[in-house]
C-alpha cells in the first residue's frame, strides 16, 4: 500500500479530501479551527515536495447548488494563512473552469475547491420532494450516474488522490471513496491523520494488548447496543456508565428513583449481561450514584447506593466507590477505548466521576497503556479537564469512529487499502 511519507509529489497534482466541514458564527467567521489544522501537515508535505494541491471538502447540509451560507470561501483567507501560501479558489467545484485551474496549477500553488455537496452527486442522494416511491426512485437512479460523471471529474483533476478526512470516512460519497477507483494502488493514500487514526482503530480492535477496556457511557444504550454488542467480541473488562446504567440496574431490579432509563430496553439489557458472561468479559457497574433532586447543576445532592435511588432523585453521576472501581480497572489496563462520560459532565457537579476517568486513563497511559479517546462527548470531556495531551489519541471522526467500533468496514478506508 502507498503511504503519504514514501510518496513524491514533486511535479504531481493531488487532489487531497479534507474535513473542513468547521463550525462558524452568524457572520461566517471560523469558531474552531481544529480540522483545518490536522489536515495541515498532509498539505504542507505536498507543497514541501514541490507538488500542488486541491483542496476538496464538503461543508455543511446545502440542500442547493449554490447555498452560499455553506460557502468554502468564508475559510479561504483563514486556510491560506495557516498554510503559508495564498489558496486560489474555484467557485464551482465540477466544472470548466475548476478544470482549468487545476490543469493551471504549479508545483507549490494550491486550490480549493467550492464545497463538494453544493452537488447532490457527491452525496450520491436526490434532493427535493417526490410525490411517490416510483418517483423517487427514477430521481435516485439519475443522480446515481450523474455521481459517476461528478466522480471522473473530480479524478481528472489529479495524478493521485489522498484521503485526509477520517470524519466523513464512513460514506461511501463521491470524494470520500469512489474517487479512488481512478487511481492505481501507487497513487492513492491516505493522509498523515487519516493513517493515524487507521492505526488507532486497528491498536483497539486487532492488535490489541490485555487487558482490553472499553468505558461506554452517555446518555443511551440503545443508540450503543451495536457497539456494546462488538465490544463483547472484543473486550476484558466493559464499564457500562453514565445515563444508559440505569437501564441496567433496573433490569437487575435495583431502584432507581427519577434517573433516565430505557424501559423498552430492560430485557436487552440482561441480554447483554448475559452475552458478557458467555463470552468471558467482565462487566462493571457502577455500585454508587451522586444523586439530585432535579436535573441542574444547583440541585440538592448525595450520595447513595446505585441500586436504591429514592423517588424524587435522579442519578446525574457516579459516587467515590464507583470511581475508586473504574479507577483500579482502568489503571490494570493495556488497552483503552472511552467512548462517552460518566454524567452530566456539562455541569461542573455531576463532572467528577468522568474527571477521575480521565485521569485513570491518562495514569495508565503513562504506565505503558493504549488509549483512544472518541465518539462525541468523551472528545469533550478530555479537553474540559485538559487531559488530550496525556492519551495516546483523540479521535477526530464521532460517527466514523463509532462505526469502526461496531465492527464495520468503512468505505473510505476500503477503498485506499482494500480488504
Ligand atoms: P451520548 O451522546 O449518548 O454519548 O451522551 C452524552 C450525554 O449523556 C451528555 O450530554 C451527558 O450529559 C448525558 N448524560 C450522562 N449521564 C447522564 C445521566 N446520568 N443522566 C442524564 N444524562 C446523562
Amino acid at each position: 500500500m502507498q503511504t503519504i511519507d514514501k510518496f513524491n509529489f514533486a511535479g504531481k497534482k493531488a487532489f487531497v479530501r479534507v474535513d473542513f466541514n468547521v463550525p462558524l458564527n452568524e457572520n461566517f467567521e471560523i469558531t474552531d479551527d481544529n480540522r483545518i489544522r490536522a489536515a495541515l501537515p498532509t498539505l504542507k508535505k505536498i507543497l514541501k515536495d514541490g507538488g500542488s494541491v486541491i483542496i476538496a471538502s464538503h461543508m455543511g447540509r446545502p440542500k442547493k447548488n449554490p447555498d452560499l451560507k455553506y460557502s468554502l470561501k468564508s475559510i479561504l483567507p483563514h486556510v491560506s494563512e495557516l498554510l503559508g501560501v495564498d489558496v486560489k479558489f474555484a467557485p464551482d467545484c465540477a466544472d470548466e473552469n475548476a478544470a482549468k485551474m487545476a490543469t493551471a496549477l504549479k508545483p507549490g500553488e494550491a486550490l480549493m475547491l467550492e464545497n463538494l455537496r453544493f452537488y447532490e452527486e457527491e452525496e450520491g442522494k436526490p434532493r427535493g420532494e417526490f410525490a411517490n416511491d416510483d418517483e423517487k426512485a427514477a430521481a435516485k437512479k439519475i443522480t446515481k450516474e450523474n455521481q459517476k460523471k461528478f466522480t471522473e471529474t473530480l479524478a481528472s483533476y489529479a495524478d493521485c488522490y489522498v484521503n485526509d478526512a477520517f470524519g466523513t470516512a464512513h460514506r461511501a460519497h463521491a470524494s470520500t471513496a469512489l474517487i479512488a477507483k481512478y487511481f492505481d494502488e501507487n497513487n492513492k493514500m491516505f493522509g498523515y491523520l487519516m493513517e493515524k487514526e487507521v492505526l488507532a482503530i486497528e491498536k483497539i480492535m486487532t492488535d490489541t494488548a490485555r487487558p482490553f477496556t472499553a468505558i461506554m457511557g452517555g446518555s443511551k444504550v440503545s443508540s450503543k447496543i451495536d457497539i456494546i454488542e462488538n465490544l463483547l467480541t472484543k473486550v476484558d473488562n466493559l464499564i457500562i456508565t453514565g445515563g444508559m446504567s440505569f437501564t441496567f440496574t433496573k433490569a437487575l431490579g435495583g431502584k432507581i428513583g427519577n434517573s433516565i432509563c430505557e424501559d423498552d430496553k430492560l430485557e436487552l439489557a440482561l441480554e447483554l449481561l448475559e452475552k458478557a458472561k458467555a463470552n468471558n468479559v467482565k462487566m462493571v457497574l457502577a455500585i454508587d450514584a451522586k444523586v439530585a433532586d432535579a436535573f441542574s447543576n444547583d440541585a440538592n445532592t448525595k450520595f447513595v447506593l446505585e441500586n436504591e435511588i429514592p423517588d424524587g432523585w435522579q442519578g446525574l453521576d457516579v459516587g467515590p466507590e464507583t470511581e475508586a472501581l473504574f479507577a483500579e480497572t482502568i489503571k490494570a489496563s493495556k488497552t483503552i477505548l472511552w467512548n462517552g462520560p460518566t454524567g452530566v459532565f456539562e455541569f461542573d457537579n455531576f463532572s467528577h466521576g468522568s474527571r477521575v476517568v480521565g485521569e485513570a486513563i491518562v495514569e495508565a497511559t503513562k504506565n505503558g497503556a493504549f488509549s483512544l479517546v472518541g465518539g462525541g462527548d468523551s472528545v469533550a470531556c478530555v479537553n474540559k479537564f485538559g487531559l488530550a495531551n496525556g492519551v495516546s489519541y483523540v479521535s477526530t471522526g464521532g460517527g466514523a469512529l463509532l462505526e469502526a467500533i461496531e465492527g464495520r468496514i468503512l468505505p473510505g478506508i476500503e477503498a485506499i487499502r482494500g480488504y
